[in-house]
């Protein structure tokens, strides 16, 4: 199987080759046809398969399929994920891809300053990765909105759930409209992330790697 496969744009394809993936990983083969048909999915993968862009190259593909792309109304992809590093990283995987279409992408964590990243919100952005407590936060300064967000991405959710996210979590998926795509990543599935899932995604497809 390869990224041509998958009938990603040009353009994309395009910034693919240029990060040297040659080829998709197990997950990505798996997961990207899923998820670029729209469902709902549960990806069972550790850290290093190459998840991340299993969910970041679709996202962007949602995203120029938007009728129109006005500005400041909000983020279009949402990803949360447990740590800073962890927000950082995804952060700089999806500012590869989204800088060819003029995408913009932001993170917001704890650590930094609330007001800048008030202000960087505030501007705009398509895609927003973030830590939970730190998305409420600037959502309840009304640093964003999430009118417009209908592609939900929680990474590492089992690692989120052992720190304590799980209100948070249910907070911000209680504020994204429900006709959204989410996808569910985590390394382990115990009881509570399995209930979660059940609650928060629609006829999910499960993939393990
Ligand atoms: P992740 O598991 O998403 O943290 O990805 C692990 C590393 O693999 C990151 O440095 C990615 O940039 C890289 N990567 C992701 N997909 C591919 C691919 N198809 N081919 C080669 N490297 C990749």
């Amino acid at each position: 199987k390869t990224f041509e496969d998958c009938g990603f744009p040009v353009e994309l394809l395009k910034a693919i080759a240029k990060q040297a993936y040659e080829k998709p990983t197990a997950i990505q083969c798996q997961a990207l046809p899923i998820v670029l048909s729209g469902r709902d999915i549960i990806g069972i993968a550790k850290t290093g398969s190459g998840k991340t862009a299993s969910f970041v190259l679709p996202m962007i593909v949602h995203i120029m399929d938007q009728p129109e792309l006005a500005k400041e109304e909000g983020p279009i992809g949402v990803i949360c994920a447990p740590t800073r590093e962890l927000a950082h990283q995804i952060y700089l995987e999806a500012k590869k891809f989204a800088k060819a279409y003029g995408i913009r992408v932001s993170a917001v964590y704890g650590g930094m300053s609330k007001l800048d990243q008030f202000k960087e919100l505030k501007a705009g952005c398509e895609i927003v990765v973030a830590t939970p407590g730190r998305l409420i936060d600037m959502i309840k300064m009304k640093a964003l909105n999430m009118l417009r967000a209908t592609y939900l991405v929680l990474d590492e959710a089992d690692r989120m759930f052992d720190l304590g996210f799980e209100p948070q979590i249910r907070s911000i998926v209680g504020q994204i409209r429900p006709d959204r795509q989410t996808l569910l990543f985590s390394a382990t599935m115990p009881r509570k992330v399995e209930k979660l899932a059940r609650e928060i995604l629609s006829d999910p497809v499960r993939v393990t790697v």
